[in-house]
């Protein structure tokens, strides 16, 4: 097997990677120095991690028990005050440092995420985007959003009210595989600029990125204790570290995210839970119909589907329908797929032999019932174990499984509409409501196409990406799609406990001696009306 680094070699440059031929081994050296970031026992059964590049073995790797779980538990909660107790800015510290660290160690890491994902190379720098991201915006922005600030009282000048934002103590963060570096950390960052201290379960098929990237987080100096890391699977452990948390964070499908908002509404804790979607694209009779085609692309296949915003609808105003597809079909037969560490490819692997099932399911079922390809639909095993080609087909109805349900892969249905309003229609008519795309040259009418739709993000002329990107602005699904909200103000403001300490001056509430109470309250309803004309709130 071809060892791609020593133990103590981390930062192996990407073109010494790309030399490396597979199968793909991370050295038992790295292995085991990522693993002991977090709490495991070598009483627990270890996890082989394996590549989907090859379906060859990367590593194994230790678990964690229930007794690990309260052991980080107990560790983070110790460690939370002194670190609550510094000003948000302190806090905010390490961040810009963590910015720095993730670009200088983007090829390490892009190759982790790359050989545990299967993705491109290129869809895996869109994490280290996203994390960079992160890091700057909370960081600039994050003390504002904490800030404590002052409040109209119920009698002007007289009550001074402050908001307050307390830390909720330790959030328990259950993140999914698909993106192995962004989904891991970029959730427990804000929780911690918030003062509270986290204990992360990340998924064990994108275990090792994740490792690495809190070592990163370790080096841009974050105290030790407060980012305490088990490993398990989502059942056992994850559901341990989501139970004893004061404030849950989790991502992952639906169905999993309705039985973890079950157990936290049984103990009365917040939960933020960013869950699936069936994002529709709307490409109107004006689109620029190169643009939305090559965009389409990214939005359909990047990590070969399996993004939680992936548009899976492809909505086609009926006047350009043909014209766009036979702009965008032969773009996705000239897309390039391959296992390769390196730049080149268009579309990487599904993660594993499950969800290639789920794909070749979901499609195998749409052609039973008479859907057509127009490209694609086949798996592609001499390219690897989970290969599945981009596909499109058309004529998808009601009865076929992925008309409604989520693939999770790279399929995508064309749906035909007479006009805005039918689209708008279309595109509601799920579910879910996560993320959408218009396309039309007119940005008055793709901004009114846009408030229609249901969905927490919509990305006018492009397909996930700026919505995603716009860190100050709040992204998160609405119906079966989650409950909360990730970046901006909410993003952060979800880990605090709001609080309201008013100082109240003078007489205040009580009637003045000698005042008769039906004079006071003529008193105070002239009062009231003053400040409606006033405009004080
Ligand atoms: P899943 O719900 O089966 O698993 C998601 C994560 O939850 C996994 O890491 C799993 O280990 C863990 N888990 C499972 N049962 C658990 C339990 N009882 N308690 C705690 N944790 C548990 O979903 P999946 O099929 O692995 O992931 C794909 C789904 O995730 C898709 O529906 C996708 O849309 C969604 N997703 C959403 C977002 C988003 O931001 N909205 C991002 C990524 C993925």
């Amino acid at each position: 097997m071809t060892d791609l680094r020593s133990a103590d070699t981390v930062a192996t440059t990407a073109t010494a990677l790309e030399a490396s031929p597979p199968p793909y081994v991370i050295s038992g050296g790295l292995a085991a120095r990522l693993a002991r970031r977090a709490l495991t026992s070598p009483g627990a059964v270890a996890y082989d991690c394996v590549t989907p590049m090859t379906g060859g073995l990367l590593a194994s790797l230790p678990q964690s028990t229930i007794e690990n779980v309260e052991v980080a538990y107990r560790a983070a909660q110790a460690a939370q005050p002194r670190w609550a107790a510094r000003s948000p800015h302190e806090r905010a510290r390490f961040l810009l440092r963590l910015h720095d660290l993730v670009l200088q160690h983007q090829d390490e890491l892009l190759d982790l995420i790359q050989l545990e994902s299967g993705k491109t190379r290129r869809h895996a720098f869109d994490e280290v985007l996203d994390v960079a991201g992160v890091c700057r915006h909370y960081a600039r922005k994050g003390p504002g959003y904490l800030a404590t600030k002052r409040r109209l009282g119920a009698i002007p000048l007289l009550s001074q009210a402050r908001e307050l934002r307390h830390p909720k103590g330790v959030v328990g963060v259950v993140a999914p595989w698909n993106y192995p570096l962004s989904m891991s950390i970029t959730d427990a960052l804000p929780a911690l600029l918030a003062g509270n201290a986290v204990v992360l379960r990340p998924d064990n098929k994108s275990a090792l990125t994740a490792l690495r990237a809190v070592e990163l987080i370790d080096q841009a100096g974050l105290p030790e204790g407060l980012l305490q890391v088990v490993l398990g699977d989502g059942p056992t452990v994850g559901n341990a570290v989501l139970e004893r948390a004061d404030y849950v964070m989790f991502t992952g499908s639906t169905a999993t995210g309705r039985k973890v908002a079950a157990a936290a509404g049984e103990r009365l804790i917040g939960a933020s839970l960013e869950l699936g979607g069936k994002n529709p694209m709307y490409v109107a009779d004006d689109a620029d119909l190169e643009g939305a085609a090559e965009c389409a692309m990214r939005a359909m296949f990047s990590s070969a589907g399996q993004l939680c915003i992936s548009i899976e609808r492809l909505i086609l105003h009926e006047k350009i329908a043909d014209e766009f597809l036979g702009i965008f079909i032969p773009m996705v037969q000239q897309m390039k797929l391959g296992p390769e560490l390196s730049w080149g490819n268009d579309m990487g692997s599904l993660i594993s032999a499950e969800q290639l099932q789920r794909v070749t399911d979901h499609v195998e079922d749409a052609v039973s019932h008479g859907a057509k390809v127009l490209v694609g639909g086949r798996a592609r095993p001499d390219l690897g174990p989970s290969f599945y080609e981009p596909t499109v087909l058309d004529g998808v109805t009601e009865e076929m499984t992925l008309c409604r349900q989520e693939t999770f892969g790279p399929v995508v249905a064309v749906r035909r509409v007479a006009g805005d309003a039918e689209a708008v229609a279309m595109a509601n008519d799920s579910e879910y409501g996560l993320n959408a795309s218009v396309w039309t040259r007119d940005t008055a009418r793709g901004r009114g196409i846009g408030n229609q739709i249901r969905c927490g993000t919509v990305n006018v002329n492009e397909g996930y990406a700026a919505a995603w990107a716009s860190n100050g602005a709040p992204m998160g699904g609405m119906g079966q799609s989650g409950i909360g909200r990730r970046h901006g103000a909410e993003g952060i403001q979800k880990y605090t406990e709001s609080q309201n300490v008013t100082v109240q001056y003078g007489p205040g509430f009580a009637i003045p001696k000698g005042v008769p109470p039906k004079t006071w309250a003529r008193a105070m309803s002239v009062g009231m009306k003053l400040m409606k004309a006033g405009r004080l709130s």
